[in-house]
């Protein structure tokens, strides 16, 4: 039970670790967590030949990109015409099209650079619950097939027999997608990142940030300061009081997650067979796949509190029950969590308060994608200054009124959400 590296399943770690340490001389980029959106951003930055340095409060992965489920999944929560809808025709269309494109930059990255990271490129289920999530899916399909995606709508026969889970009336299946082992992501991203010349340091965590002159000072908790012309702030949901206002513009969620022991092969035959991990379109959704050592992995909503005993991964073993009984016996041996950074609008979002000071927030739960794309943007960004660079605009930070209330407003929706997806036909 824990959020931290040490509790995370023994498959999920990662062999090679990154070379650590910091710079010498004058820094450009100040990237500050090393999740994916960090070090992303810091490999690009560190190719384009600016001087970089990363600083991380835990250990290497101890954000959501160390902890999370794995699936690799472009787009975004919202479909293209949605998008055109909300930011107008000509931004809308850029942000699709970057949105597309976001699984290929993860998997495009995995291929070239020889990276050693698991990974699986079948496709990804979102798997229909009832009628009215099957005409959203109908919808999502004919928008992407449109753009020219390699996506398909499932059946209730198909959905069946790709996922061997009960209770589904049909789905969508994304061929662009895939999973990963979401750790071995950072680390590998770590090492080619210092690789490049990135510097990077761990367990530090940037307590200050001051502006002077035309450089920003950042103070760390080992009483350290350095000297950046430009700074990254990519802490999304782990965001503290370093840039004001940032934590109040979103909403992070605890997402929990469990695996089972290695299941006997009669029963992994039966357990999404074609390998593809799925997410459901539940409200309060759950999202599972198989691990690379024959493992279910599941996970879901959690409590908005710290987890207190096994009982509160309780509801995702129900959850497991209800789509695979054939799992009943079999035991669960890891659980864990961690923080899913949400903005209302359900959009990802870019900020720089004061010129040389960029922060970037919200995944909704996409970010393996999301972040390891927007990398080379905001690196290029960084280096030339660029604004067309950036797949959607800067925005002032707006944090949300009452945000202090937030976690108590999120727990009753969570209720609410529940009751409906219980009721919905
Ligand atoms: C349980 C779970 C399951 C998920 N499943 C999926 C999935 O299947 N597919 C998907 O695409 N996305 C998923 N997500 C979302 C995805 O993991 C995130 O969107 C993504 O990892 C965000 O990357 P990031 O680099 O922006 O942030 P993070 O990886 O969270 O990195 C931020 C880092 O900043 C550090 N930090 C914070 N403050 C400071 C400070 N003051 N000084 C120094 N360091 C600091 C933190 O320690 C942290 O490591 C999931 C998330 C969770 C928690």
């Amino acid at each position: 039970m824990t959020s931290s590296l040490s509790g995370l399943p023994v498959w999920r770690r990662p062999v090679g670790v990154p070379m650590c340490g910091l710079i010498e001389g004058p820094i450009d980029l100040l990237v500050i967590g090393a999740g994916y959106q960090g070090l992303s951003t810091a490999l690009h930055a560190a190719r384009r030949g600016l001087r970089v340095q990363v600083i991380e409060m835990g250990a290497l992965g101890a954000g959501a990109s160390g902890l999370n489920g794995g699936q690799v999944i472009p787009g975004l929560k919202h479909d293209p015409e949605i998008l055109r809808r909300m930011l107008g025709d000509e931004a809308g269309e850029r942000l699709a099209d970057f949105a597309a494109g976001t699984a290929d930059a993860v998997f495009d990255l995995i291929r070239s650079e020889e990276l050693a990271v698991e990974h699986q490129r079948d496709g990804w289920i979102q798997a229909a619950h009832t009628r009215t999530a099957m005409q959203a899916a109908i919808q999502r399909n004919r928008q992407w097939r449109q753009r020219g995606a390699d996506v398909m709508l499932l059946n209730d026969a198909e959905i069946a027999l790709l996922s061997g889970a009960r209770g589904y009336c049909g789905g969508w299946l994304d061929r662009r997608a895939g999973a990963v082992n979401p750790l071995a992501l950072v680390f590998e991203l770590a090492r080619l990142a210092t690789r490049a010349g990135a510097g990077l340091l761990l367990n530090e965590r940037v307590i200050r940030l001051q502006q002077r002159d035309d450089h920003w000072v950042a103070s760390t908790d080992r009483g350290r300061t350095l000297l950046a012309r430009k700074v990254l702030v990519a802490t999304n949901a782990y965001s503290d009081a370093l840039v004001p206002g940032l934590a109040e513009s979103l909403v992070w969620l605890h997402s929990f997650q469990i695996a089972t022991a290695p299941l006997p092969s009669d029963i992994l035959d039966q357990i999404l067979p074609g390998g593809q991990p799925v997410s459901d379109s539940r409200r309060i959704l759950v999202y599972y796949r198989r691990s690379p050592d024959g493992r279910l992995v599941m996970g879901g909503r959690g409590p908005m509190r710290e987890p207190r005993s096994a009982e509160d991964w309780a509801h995702l073993e129900r959850a497991m029950l209800r789509l695979f009984p054939m799992l009943a016996g079999i035991s669960i041996t890891h659980r864990w969590f961690g923080r899913v950074a949400m903005t209302p609008d359900y959009l990802p979002h870019l900020h720089e308060p004061a010129p040389g000071l960029m922060a970037v927030a919200g995944c909704q739960g996409r970010g393996i994608g999301l972040m390891t794309a927007l990398g080379p943007r905001l690196a290029e960004y960084a280096a030339t200054g660029n604004a067309d660079a950036l797949p959607f605009p800067i925005s002032p930070i707006a944090p949300i009124p009452f945000h202090r209330f937030r976690r108590l407003g999120v727990a009753a929706h969570v209720a609410w959400y529940r009751m409906l997806d219980r009721l919905e036909r």
